[in-house]
């Protein structure tokens, strides 16, 4: 008889772990032990679950590059003895934390599938079951005695995204996920179809890269910003990194007092990288007039990045100690599936 399929399941906390107190009617963490309680249908999978939580589950909001590291070693120390991983996460800031662990961890040839839900898994109308059970069952799919999925993935409402592609749209739909720059990995319907022309592939062994750094600032453009109130932002010291999120294809407003700040920043060492505020589409420097000027002072295009993919691969490359020149060529590249060039 074959060996059941190990899956280790990590819990951070969001909805999906929470329980709503009847006295107060306010949403708590539930001892995660008890998972098969609230989820009696585990038991009839055929998978070998062994579950660890964070010692303090947490809304996501509160979630930081510390929390990542702790996501990323359980990973990293656990692999060999795991099939796959199910990262269990609010869905505030899953996105980030799907961004992040794509860099964190290069070289995966297993899965590490984030989920959460919109609604507690104790509410009889819960996503969190159908979220929770695809998700093991991703994280245990192979083909040619291969792992199918092999990269960081987020599972919500019937799509598997690419964790750096996707972000959270939706804060009341049970679709809360979309992905407009890059293909969904999977559907699940009646059986759960990958598009395997879309799916991560890697040569390089699996390498963790914990450092990451928080020297990074973000910048939203809007008509008639005005930046000279904002000089912290442009002081290098602080800030190594600057991520302005512009409209359309990368443009902005020749505003002089936005061109003089983002000149001395570079000037003095900052790196800039341009991605849009659109979610869909590419940032396409000098495309228009109104872009060009980024072009010309070494703002780095940002192509069809999301904004959680933009800020983590900053924090990664800056965490990782290397030179400006190397920031900005990894910058340029492509490390984990999050842009396409
Ligand atoms: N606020 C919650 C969180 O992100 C929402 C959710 O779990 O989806 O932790």
């Amino acid at each position: 008889m074959q060996e059941k399929p190990n899956v280790l399941i990590i819990y951070t906390g969001g909805t999906i772990g929470m329980i709503k107190d009847p006295k107060t009617d306010e949403l708590k963490a539930f001892d995660f032990n008890h998972l098969n309680d609230y989820v009696p249908e585990l038991e009839r999978l055929n998978v070998n679950l062994k579950s660890i939580s964070f010692e303090k589950p947490v809304d996501s909001s509160e979630i930081n590059s510390t929390h990542w590291q702790e996501i990323a070693r359980t990973v990293f120390d656990n692999y060999v003895h795991f099939d796959g991983f199910v990262v269990l996460h609010g869905s505030d800031t899953m996105a980030y934390t799907a961004s992040a662990l794509s860099f964190m961890l290069r070289g995966l040839k297993k899965p590490v599938v984030l989920t959460g839900s919109q609604l507690p898994i104790g509410t009889i109308r819960t996503d969190g079951k159908e979220n929770l059970i695809s998700a093991i069952e991703i994280a245990v799919a192979r083909q040619n005695d291969e792992a199918i999925i092999q990269e960081v993935a987020v599972y919500f409402e019937y799509s598997l995204y690419r964790g750096n592609r996707c972000s959270k749209m939706s804060a009341n739909q049970f679709e809360a996920f979309k992905s407009p720059n890059y293909p969904e990995l999977a559907v699940a319907g009646v059986d759960i179809k990958y598009y395997h022309d879309s799916l991560l592939r890697t040569i390089q062994p699996l390498t963790l890269h914990e450092g990451m750094s928080t020297e990074i600032g973000l910048l939203k453009i809007f008509p008639g910003i005005n930046t000279d109130f904002i000089p912290g932002l442009f002081n290098v010291k602080n800030i190594k990194g600057l991520i302005i999120e512009t409209y359309g294809s990368g443009n902005a407003q020749s505003d002089d007092r936005l061109q003089r700040n983002l000149t001395k920043y570079i000037e003095e060492g900052g790196v800039v990288l341009n991605i849009s505020q659109c979610s869909s589409g590419a940032v396409n420097q000098g495309k228009y007039e109104t872009s060009s000027f980024f072009q010309k002072i070494g703002v780095i295009s940002g192509v069809d990045m999301t904004t959680e993919a933009a800020i983590t691969k900053m924090m990664h490359l800056f965490g990782l100690g290397l030179s400006r020149e190397v920031v900005i060529q990894q910058l340029n590249e492509n490390l984990s599936g999050e842009i396409s060039l």
